[in-house]
């Protein structure tokens, strides 16, 4: 049973960044308006995360950790038309299943909070706590337990590097939450909450990005863009800088990609990628969710026609404002 639970979390937990991708995810469907995020040693020794959301009842608590229980029964499709992010009820048993966790939880039911640890899937306490409403999970020693995993980690700088990578996209795609980001106790990133996208990417990119970039906002029968554009940046043939969400999910689609750097054609020379922040609302019925074990796949029924309306919008705005593109 452990062997089986420790390679299906293989499926999940793939290294700190997935184990922070899987709490924010759950902070976040909690309601939560403010969310902490610390690491210590790229997360291979400490992740801790903490929010204000609606907290989980004592009673559901070992039922978290159990795997394919969840509370948000999704089907495909409804994955990408309402808001809950998670969706297999596997994180939890996954995370618990390789790592040390200790959960600290208090709903605004219960006059009491709860501290539950779990440890390579067994459970080595629970107990009442005097705790605020909201949640901390504390995930200690990932792979602890399962050496040969752990030799496929990068080091703690690398892996570090991917956590904020991860906090980067999920704190641009939710403005309306103030996401803060520790490493090593050095404040990285603290997104103010306001709902202002461009704060959002002030915090993250600095002043230069953000001094350049042109507001998109199109709208036709079946989708919506909304966000900013900015200049092409030298990235290594990658879309590092290339930020797109669909229905305030972020996931990679070539179709889009494609579409957005069809859009600057005249001006991506080699090595230059477009800098985006992209929230795309399409109506789900256009969209075809192919849900794997470890990754989405999205197809649009409307392939053909969402390539030229990305093109074109994104190739008007930037001829618009030629400043933007003349560097
Ligand atoms: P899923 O997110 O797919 O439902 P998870 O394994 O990620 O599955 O989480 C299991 C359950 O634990 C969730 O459905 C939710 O009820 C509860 N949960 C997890 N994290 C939190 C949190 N930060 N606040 C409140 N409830 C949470
Ligand atoms: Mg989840």
């Amino acid at each position: 049973q452990s062997t089986i639970n420790q390679i299906a979390a293989g499926e999940v937990v793939e290294r700190p960044a997935s184990v922070v991708k899987e709490l924010l995810e759950n902070a976040i469907d909690a309601g939560s308006t403010m969310i902490s995020v610390e690491i210590e040693d790229g997360g291979l020794s400490l992740i801790r995360i903490t929010d204000n959301g609606m907290g989980i009842d004592p009673g559901d608590i070992r039922i978290a950790f159990k795997r394919h229980t969840t509370s948000k029964i999704r089907t495909a499709v409804d994955l990408l038309s309402v808001s809950s992010l998670g969706f297999r009820g596997e994180a939890l048993s996954s995370i618990a299943a390789v790592c040390q966790v200790e959960l600290i939880t208090k709903t605004a039911e219960n006059l009491t909070g709860y501290r539950y640890k779990i440890e390579g899937g067994k459970e080595t306490l629970f107990e009442e706590i005097g705790a605020p409403e909201g949640t901390t999970f504390i995930v200690k020693n990932i792979f602890f337990n399962t050496p040969a995993r752990r030799k496929f980690l990068k080091t703690a700088q690398t892996e570090a590097g991917y956590v904020s990578d991860i906090v980067e996209k999920i704190a641009l795609s939710h403005p309306e939450i103030s996401i803060s980001f520790k490493s090593n106790r050095q404040l990285k990133i603290h997104t103010a909450g306001n709902g202002n996208l461009k704060d959002v990417i002030y915090n993250v990119y600095g002043r230069e990005i953000t001094g350049n970039v042109i507001e998109i906002n199109q709208e036709n029968d079946f989708m919506k863009m909304t966000g900013y554009i900015g200049k092409a940046i030298i990235s290594k043939g990658n879309r590092t800088f290339e930020n797109y969400f669909i229905n305030g999910r972020y996931i990679k689609s070539n179709i889009l990609s494609k579409a957005i750097e069809a859009g600057y054609k005249f001006i991506l020379m080699q090595h230059k990628y477009p800098f985006t922040v992209l929230n795309f609302e399409i109506n789900p019925e256009y969209l075809d969710v192919n849900v794997h074990p470890s990754k989405m796949e999205l197809r649009f029924r409307k392939g053909e026609s969402i390539y030229p309306w990305v093109e074109e919008c994104i190739n008007n705005a930037l001829i618009e404002k030629p400043n933007i593109i003349d560097v």
